[in-house]
């Protein structure tokens, strides 16, 4: 406990116990759930989860952390920890290996690879029931922005064709150890119904979404023209003229449609 935190590894340690509570009865879990838990780090979040839950899978890159951590869950319930980057955690076969359909996740998750992880878990989204992660307020209002906001962007759109985005409360810097430069948001992620899931290539999506916001500030046509042609844009019932910012995700989800290779 106390461990000197590791900028690398992006430690801020959570240690305001109102904040904890908040974020664990947000979670609420039951002794049914198979929560996992990304960065457990001291255990800020993981011993009132497993208190809760009874038994609790934790993912830690930090070797260092793991020993007091186990030491210190022996008491409360059954926690299983997969000593790895969770980059290289594959959700879905987890899911399979424990017999469950589909986990929760969460976590306070280190900030300087937080769009990876997300991009990571809606990747295996169909073995996910729920997430509630901590990030930096200002990524948790990008990824909740709507058409027209100055923030709406890539991390916008391809979040809210996955997920239902739900941004739940702030937590201040002070309420860490040490405390990070930003203000920081808990957000709840709800995967969607594969039946409400974008019926286009995941691929050439990204491939739209991204060459789209690439060049915010130019006409659709002149930002997608290697990607396809403004007949093809109009073909999609979207003005090629429009700037990317103020398509709304299904607009690109028709583009996505209608574009070739
Ligand atoms: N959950 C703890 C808390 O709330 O106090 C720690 C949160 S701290 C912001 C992020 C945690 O993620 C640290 O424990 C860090 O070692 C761990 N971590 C960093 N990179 C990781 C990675 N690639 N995979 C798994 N864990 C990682």
């Amino acid at each position: 406990m106390n461990a000197r935190p590791k900028k690398s590894f992006g430690q801020h340690f959570l240690h305001e116990k109102r904040y904890i509570e908040r974020i664990v009865s947000a979670i609420s879990p039951r002794a049914e759930d198979f929560v996992v838990e990304i960065g457990p780090g001291e255990g800020a979040l993981t011993l009132p989860l497993l208190a809760a839950a009874g038994k609790l899978t934790a993912i830690e890159l930090d070797t260092d952390l793991i020993p007091d951590l186990k030491a210190r869950a022996a008491s409360v319930g059954e926690l299983n920890i997969i000593h790895s980057d969770v980059l290289k955690v594959d959700f879905t076969a987890l899911a399979h290996r424990r017999g469950v359909e589909r986990l929760r996740v969460a976590g306070n998750l280190p900030y300087y690879i937080s769009s990876p992880i997300l991009f990571h878990c809606v990747e295996h989204a169909r073995a996910i029931q729920d997430m509630h992660f901590m990030l930096q307020k200002e990524v948790v209002d990008r990824m909740a922005a709507e058409p027209g906001s100055k923030v709406y962007g890539r991390l916008s759109v391809m979040l809210q064709l996955a997920c239902r985005v739900e941004p739940l409360f702030t937590v201040p810097p002070g309420a860490f150890r040490p405390p990070p430069k930003v203000d920081s948001a808990v957000v709840r992620l709800v995967p969607l119904a594969p039946e409400q899931l974008p019926d286009a290539d995941p691929e050439r999506l990204y491939t739209i979404v991204k060459a789209a916001f690439a060049q915010r500030r130019k006409t659709l046509s002149n930002a997608l023209k290697h990607v396809m042609d403004s007949s093809a844009i109009i073909a999609a019932d979207v003005d090629p003229k429009a700037r990317a910012e103020t398509l709304s995700p299904l607009d690109y989800v028709r583009l996505a449609k209608v574009a070739i290779g």
